[in-house]
């Protein structure tokens, strides 16, 4: 619902109009604007628009009220959640979607046996992105990243409860480590036992929660992870460093840190899986005759590479082993070098005179 639009106006009415007034301009500009007879459909949405809002007593004192109408909510193909609203210290970013999935088969009584039992402590995943040049990919390298995540308070060392306190039973789940969860959705309304999320299942919490974390057992914080990237790694492949996700709630397992990366192209190498390509350029007399160039690989050693005579332009040579190393294996990819024939565009007046006669010679 647009809320600038004047309804009033694109009936052509005043605001103290009659229910009857309004009826009456509105056919007469429905007939007018009907795309049926040529009318501006936009126009004609419009005017029913206005129309639907005005001639409803209870939408038309709305919009005078609030300048737009609190339109009843189609409902959506989602669920709506009812579960510990209201409840602050619950960590809404962590409801898992993958629920979904589980509470249908729950609702049709299939998977109950397979749910597995979700642990509400654990601390998330996370992910980040590092781009590397692809010279990186040769060897192992470790690299230093720092990353913005839950740390293990510092005063109750994770715990959750103030220092010299004790810990006592739940009072949300009364210790049994259970809470009822009610979900209402389409299909009605369902209960279920569930994980209790203020104890993580434990049944107990602390008497007295600690005043840095509030009874978290985490605080944000940064930190340093050193990584180790293999050689061999490729654009879009996912590393897992378990354990150095966010911390878990009050002791609760950490999660991992995912690092997905992105190898950088070469201006001069091509990679293709674990095998490199380049193109090396020689001339018209190489190719004939047959010559020796250097070449240098990617880590930057020169190869004497053994042009054979009579080369045609777009010959691959390959060179055994020189490629990017296999991913946790051993060996290496190849290198594959195209050898292109260039044609000169200038030349000096000797080159014109030598390439005179050996067109004179057929060549
Ligand atoms: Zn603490
Ligand atoms: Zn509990």
């Amino acid at each position: 619902m647009n809320e600038m639009k004047d309804y009033y106006k694109i009936l052509g009415v005043s605001k103290n109009a009659s229910q009857e007034e309004i009826k009456k301009a509105y056919y007469r500009l429905a007939h007018k604007y009907h795309p049926d007879k040529g009318g501006d459909p936009e126009k004609f949405k419009e005017i029913n628009e206005a129309y639907r809002v005005l001639s409803d007593p209870e939408k038309r004192r709305q919009y005078d009220m609030y300048g737009r109408v609190f339109e009843e909510v189609a409902p959506g193909p989602g669920f709506e959640y009812q579960w510990f609203w209201g409840r602050p210290e619950f960590d809404f970013e962590e409801f898992d979607f993958g629920d979904l999935a589980e509470m249908i088969e729950e609702m049709f009584g299939i998977g109950a046996s397979r749910r597995r039992k979700r642990d509400l402590k654990r601390g998330k995943d996370i992910e980040v992105e590092i781009e590397i040049p692809l010279e990186l990919t040769l060897e192992d390298f470790e690299k230093k990243i720092r990353i913005y995540k839950f740390v293990k308070c510092p005063r109750c060392q994770g715990t959750g409860a103030e220092p010299g306190t004790k810990i006592i039973e739940c009072f949300s789940c009364r210790g049994t480590g259970y809470v009822q969860e009610i979900r209402k959705t389409f299909f009605g309304t369902f209960t279920r036992s569930t994980v209790c999320p203020e104890c993580g299942g434990e049944g107990y919490r602390p008497e007295k929660p600690c005043n840095v974390c509030n009874g978290e057992g985490r605080i944000r914080g940064e930190e340093e992870v050193t990584i180790r990237i293999p050689a061999g790694v490729d654009t879009g492949q996912v590393l897992k460093f378990e354990g150095k996700g966010d911390v878990g709630r009050r002791g609760g397992k950490s999660g991992d840190l995912l690092v997905r990366v992105i190898v950088r192209p070469h201006p001069v190498f091509e990679r293709r899986g674990d095998d490199l390509y380049i193109q090396v350029p020689i001339s018209f007399s190489q190719a004939t005759l047959g010559d020796e160039v250097e070449i240098k690989t990617l880590e930057g050693k020169k190869i004497l590479l053994k042009i054979p005579p009579g080369t045609e332009s777009g010959k691959i040579l390959r060179i055994s082993g020189k490629g990017i190393p296999h991913f946790k294996g051993t060996g290496r990819g190849n290198l594959y070098v195209q050898l292109i024939i260039k044609t000169p565009k200038k030349l000096t007046k000797k080159q014109r005179e030598l390439l005179e006669k050996l067109k004179e010679e057929g060549l």
